[in-house]
């Protein structure tokens, strides 16, 4: 059997390809190892990760703050069992939706694990160790990213103790005590997942500072609402040895800069300091896929230095995000089909999923004053919204940075009650070319949240008029 294409795996970037190139008319095959399908986003990472930040927050809300609205249903119980089920249901009704959809669009599904043979051929090695070889004009490497360890650290995961963000998706009772080694996106939302539900948790950083590459003034903001929620934070601290005791796990971390080190413990000790691109066993050495630190080197177009081959998603530069990778996967199946497919890597919004939710599209003010471009900010409380007093949400705020000569939005940061959702719009405005002005311009719902993201706008010319 032929194809025009071969994707290999079938995370966000591997199956918005294979369906948007059926969709085109190709004739296409994912190959994929694991049983079900979405990867790592739909199986062990942003979806279980949502499903359980939201329940968890339902948990804490019944406790802290139904009562303020005259709410009153007693202390609140956690029902263990419940909450997985929540979240397995959320994960298997995504990963099924997500074979339904191959099936739709009539992709070939393959199971087992991709290999390169040469350009044009993908053998496939079944779960008994059976093998097939499939031949295809495209490959399209899509194999994603793998937890990576603390450099110089041994790491043992038995993900029970010593974690991974897969077996912290997966306790199997809140722990007394967490250690999170790691505050970047998923330790902050882990650890806050496992502190709504009764968890101590204590966070260490080797840096200086949480969420590196976030908006600075964000963070110091969100660094004291951390602090207040009672999370502890060891920043400047480099951990030197995670090892699982007899009741728990130990973390051993002494200040960058030189001095004491010290031991705490804790009964789960969750690993978070980032992911490395995985391309175990996929041939590219042999196949000659030059690589770059771990990624795969591609062109402006996904091309690898070999001829038919492609790679997207956590595989390749950028930043690790599901939208990223399904992004890339629509623009290079519309390229193997001969269109033109673009990513716009200026207009990549991240988000992280915490109370309250932090959102950002575009350059922060310390990436402008490094490339040396004059701007102006708007910035706008949320205690100065209608709406979000209604629901007691009126931490935060919205930043606009606008270029100081073409009030170009160049940068949107929100910290806020569903700043996930709201940042949409600015994605919009910045993806157009759209200035302060236009979203200062436009009519917003009242009342609304996103009326401070337009009060921001307004702000950027100091014309706000809530404050
Ligand atoms: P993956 O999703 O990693 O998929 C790769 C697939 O390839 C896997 O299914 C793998 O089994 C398969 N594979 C690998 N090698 C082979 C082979 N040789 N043969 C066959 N199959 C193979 N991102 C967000 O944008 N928002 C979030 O809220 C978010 N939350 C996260 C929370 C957690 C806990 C984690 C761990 C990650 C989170 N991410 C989030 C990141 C997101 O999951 C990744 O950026 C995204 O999944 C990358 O997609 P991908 O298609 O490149 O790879």
């Amino acid at each position: 059997m032929s194809y025009d294409l071969v994707v290999i795996g079938a995370g966000p970037g591997g199956y918005v390809c294979a369906i948007r190139a059926a969709q085109l008319g190709l004739k296409v095959a994912i190959v994929e190892k694991r049983k079900t399908y979405g990867g790592t986003c739909l199986n062990v990472g942003c979806i279980p990760s949502k499903a359980l930040l939201h329940a968890s927050e339902m948990f804490e809300m019944a406790g802290h703050e139904l009562p303020h609205f005259g709410v009153v249903v007693g202390k609140p119980k956690l029902d263990h069992v419940a909450l997985m089920k929540h979240k397995d249901d959320t994960v298997a009704a995504n990963v099924n939706g997500v074979a339904f959809l191959l099936k739709k669009n009539k992709v070939t599904t393959v199971q087992g694990a991709g290999a390169i043979l040469a350009a044009g051929q993908v053998e496939v090695t079944a779960e008994d160790g059976s093998k097939q070889v499939l031949e295809t004009k495209n490959i399209v490497i899509a194999t994603g990213s793998d937890v990576a360890t603390p450099p110089g650290v041994a790491v043992e995961f038995d993900e029970k103790v010593i974690c991974s963000s897969t077996g912290a998706l997966a306790l199997d009772k809140v722990p007394a005590k967490l250690i999170v080694i790691g505050a970047g996106v998923i330790g902050l939302e882990l650890g806050s997942v496992w502190r709504r539900l009764g968890a101590e948790v204590t966070v260490v950083e080797y840096l200086d500072r949480i969420l590196p590459g976030m908006d600075g003034e964000v963070v110091k903001t969100f660094q004291r609402t951390l602090e207040k929620q009672g999370m502890k934070l060891h920043l400047s601290s480099k951990v030197t040895a995670v090892e699982k005791g007899k009741k728990g796990g130990k973390v051993t971390f002494e200040p960058v800069a030189g001095g004491e080190a010290q031991t705490l413990e804790a009964d789960v000790v969750l690993v978070a300091t980032g992911r490395r691109p995985y391309t175990d066993g996929l041939g590219l050495e042999a196949a000659g896929v030059a690589m770059d630190r771990g990624r795969i080197v591609i062109d402006e177009h996904f091309r690898a230095n070999v001829a038919g081959i492609y790679a997207i998603g956590d595989v390749v530069r950028g930043p690790m995000l599901a939208h990223k990778a399904e992004d890339e996967g629509l623009a290079v199946a519309e390229i193997i089909a001969g269109q033109h497919g673009h990513v716009n890597y200026e207009v990549i919004p991240g988000v992280v999923y915490t109370t309250p939710e932090i959102a950002a599209v575009g350059a922060t003010e310390e990436d402008l004053k490094a490339r040396g471009i004059a701007y102006k900010a708007g910035k706008f409380p949320f205690t100065a919204n209608g709406r979000a007093r209604a629901m007691r949400v009126a931490d935060g705020f919205v930043k606009v940075l606008a270029d100081a000569a073409t009030d170009r939005v160049l940068g949107v940061h929100i910290i806020g009650h569903a700043a996930g959702e709201l940042i949409a719009e600015a994605a919009v405005l910045m993806e157009f070319g759209g200035s302060a002005e236009d979203l200062a311009r436009t009519c917003h719902a009242h009342p609304t949240l996103s009326e401070a993201v337009k009060e921001a706008a307004m702000a950027v010319d100091k014309r706000q008029i809530h404050m």
